[in-house]
């Protein structure tokens, strides 16, 4: 049996942050934005009972929300959709990465970790920006590529709030169709907007002024894979590099326990970071 730590907690007038199980020690989130008649749902939990059990809260109600946002196709965002009938919003590019992962991660729908649910692409896509109309306050979605190539984010421009999916995390992570580049850009657009809340794919809400030492340690890493590679370093040897070497220790003491533990994204984020700095050297 899978533990259900299902939580709901209202952060701003109107706006809940909804943690479900992800694993490891490691929640996932989703986000409802509501005015007093309708709703705009940011993601779908993981595990499909909470999934449903998300879901069944607007339908208890008989009202389907407006609009369900996908942040990016990784099925720890996705796994719901098919439990949707509105339309669902998403960056063009994460449809060819969804439907390829999918049959992987979820299986069929009688899969034991599908569990009847079905895969359903975003039928609202958009390129570079688009908005969303919730009775009078504009939801804009914009491009936040980094942890993925589709990563978008939700921003409220009136309330200063950014739903930033998993382009801001505990600790930035690249490995599952990633690019240390484009996420350094898009820190740095975050940072630009000095939002007052920005609430993660992953944990408790963060604040932007955080942002400048993840946007320093993935500077670091690339330029660290980069110089390894000049000096004939080993990928072996050079994975193995510690994370306190990119990141102040006040940072790493912030982190929870599980992002802090073994490295193991930050191990990850290295082969990445390597990766790409052997492509461009070619
Ligand atoms: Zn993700």
């Amino acid at each position: 049996m899978q533990r259900e730590p299902y939580s709901e907690r209202e952060v701003a007038e109107g706006i809940w942050l909804v943690a479900g199980f992800h694993g490891g020690g490691i929640g996932v989130n989703a986000v409802v934005l509501s005015s007093k008649d309708h709703t705009v749902i940011v993601d779908t939990l993981m595990v499909p009972r909470e999934a449903r059990r998300f879901a069944r809260r607007f339908q208890r109600r008989a009202t389907e929300p407006l609009a369900l946002v996908n942040t990016h196709w990784h099925t720890d965002h996705t796994a719901g959709n098919s439990l949707y009938n509105c339309p669902i919003w998403g960056q063009k590019s994460g449809a060819r990465f969804l439907k390829s992962y999918w049959p992987r991660w979820m299986g069929g729908p009688r899969d034991k970790r599908a569990q009847g649910l079905r895969m359903k692409l975003p039928d609202r896509t958009f390129a570079r920006r688009a908005s969303i109309d919730l009775d009078g306050e504009e939801l804009q979605l914009i491009r936040l590529p980094g942890h993925t190539t589709d990563s978008i984010g939700v921003w409220l421009p009136d309330r200063r709030i950014l739903v930033a999916g998993d382009a801001v995390m505990e600790l930035p992570f690249l490995y599952f169709g990633g690019n240390s580049q484009d996420a350094i850009r898009s820190l740095r657009q975050i940072r630009r907007l000095r939002p007052r809340m920005i609430l993660q794919g992953h944990g408790p809400p963060s604040s932007y002024e955080r942002l400048e030492a993840d946007i320093r340690y993935l500077v670091k890493i690339r330029l660290a894979a980069r110089r390894a590679q000049a000096g004939g370093e080993t990928r072996g040897k050079f994975v193995e590099t510690p994370l306190d070497e990119f990141l102040p220790p006040s940072r790493i003491r912030a982190l929870s326990e599980p992002w802090r533990r073994p490295h193991y994204l930050h191990w990850l984020n290295l082969h990445r970071v390597w990766a790409e700095a052997f492509k461009t050297r070619r």
